[in-house]
């Protein structure tokens, strides 16, 4: 352990949408509980629910240090079997308590009650430094650390703390074993979906997506891209693609009129797994009775527990020659070019635009 260190930190301060980002330097000391580790930020990347509380579409605890998708390395650690300082790791987004009933009984750690999300805290909260716009990350002791493996690179890794192992947990929900699924959404978490559905030999993947641009990449990951903007191209899908209908069907675009037509494009007994509509304009549109007269099952999937996040870090390295992951994310902005990283972002030329505070 680091005694006494002061640590040079760089951190961005989010105020709230539509005020500047503060930069700051600072001189500081982080004295350790334990089972706490100190980690410096090799790479983290813009989430897409960062840039709805950037734009204000979700409400954060401000002053926060925003960013919660990143890699790291160990600088200092307290009393945590396993880990040690040069350690490359990444972390579960939550921590957690251990003891209420989602933590023991339920299997749903990520709803504990005592739930701590990093890149969602006040400053004020501990050291304050719970966010991975920042130098260092203050990491506690209910909080699921994993060790990346060296071949895997830092662009790789970045996303697999959110968005990777978010679909872990989705694709574990399928009960069926399915012959055909439709994604609906080709952004960071249909593409990582289609690449798992692949892995576990699913045959026929189709990526419903209205950005063309996407479909190479979609191909790349072993799935079908649908061009989901032309209603005629969709209606042809409808009748001639799907057949008798898709097995199962993920909703990761976060639309809601997305809803009617999953449902049309399930077989009887199919499987709906809902991802991307983790906001208030989420109606579903659909009734009861298309739900139970087609013996619908339908499962809602927030975040992941921690045994998705070490699975998510096994299935980049058994697939890291297999699917183009390093593709997916821009080459790393400087930290204090916070602002130009999140402009870049926006446009979605990248699956995910990434910074190095270590720059
Ligand atoms: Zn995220
Ligand atoms: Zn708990």
């Amino acid at each position: 352990m680091v005694k006494d260190k002061f640590l040079d930190m760089e951190f961005q301060v989010f105020h709230g949408a539509g005020m500047p980002f503060d930069f700051e330097r600072k001189e500081l000391k982080i004295k350790l509980n334990a089972g706490e580790a100190l980690v410096k930020i090799v790479m983290a990347t813009i989430c897409g629910s960062d840039l709805h509380t950037i734009e204000g579409k979700r409400k954060e605890d401000v002053p926060c240090i925003l960013g919660h998708e990143a890699v790291g390395e160990i600088i200092d650690i307290k009393d945590r079997l396993g880990f040690a300082i040069g350690d490359r790791v990444t972390w579960s987004i939550a921590d957690t308590c251990g003891k209420c009933p989602c933590c023991t009984e339920y299997g749903l750690p990520q709803k504990c009650d005592q739930l701590f999300k990093y890149g969602h805290a006040s400053i004020h909260k501990g050291s304050g430094f719970n966010g991975c716009y920042s130098s260092i990350i203050h990491i506690r002791r209910g909080t699921h650390l994993v060790k990346v493996p060296k071949a895997l690179s830092d662009s790789m890794v970045a996303p697999a703390n959110c968005a990777l192992a978010t679909m872990v947990n989705a694709v574990s929900q399928i009960k069926i074993k399915p012959n055909k699924v439709v994604v609906q959404g080709g952004g960071l978490l249909g593409i990582y979906a289609c690449g798992l559905l692949k892995e576990m030999g699913v045959p026929l993947v189709f990526c419903l997506e209205i950005n063309t641009d996407r479909f190479d990449v979609i191909r790349r990951f072993g799935a079908i891209p649908v061009d989901a903007g032309d209603p005629q191209n969709v209606k042809t899908f409808v009748k001639d693609g799907i057949g008798p209908g898709a097995d199962v069907v993920f909703e990761v675009a976060g639309v809601k009129e997305l809803i009617p037509q999953g449902m049309d494009l399930l077989r009887a007994g199919g499987e709906y797994v809902l991802v991307g509509l983790v906001h208030p304009d989420s109606e579903l549109g659909i009734t009861g009775e298309q739900i139970i007269r087609k013996c619908i099952g339908i499962k809602g999937v927030h975040n992941y527990a921690p045994w998705h996040l070490d699975e998510a870090v096994a299935f980049l390295e058994r697939n890291q020659w297999r699917f183009p992951f390093e593709e997916l994310v821009s080459p790393p902005y400087k930290l204090e070019n916070l602002v130009e990283a999140v402009a870049e972002a926006k446009k979605q030329h990248w699956f995910r635009v990434s910074l190095n505070p270590q720059l």
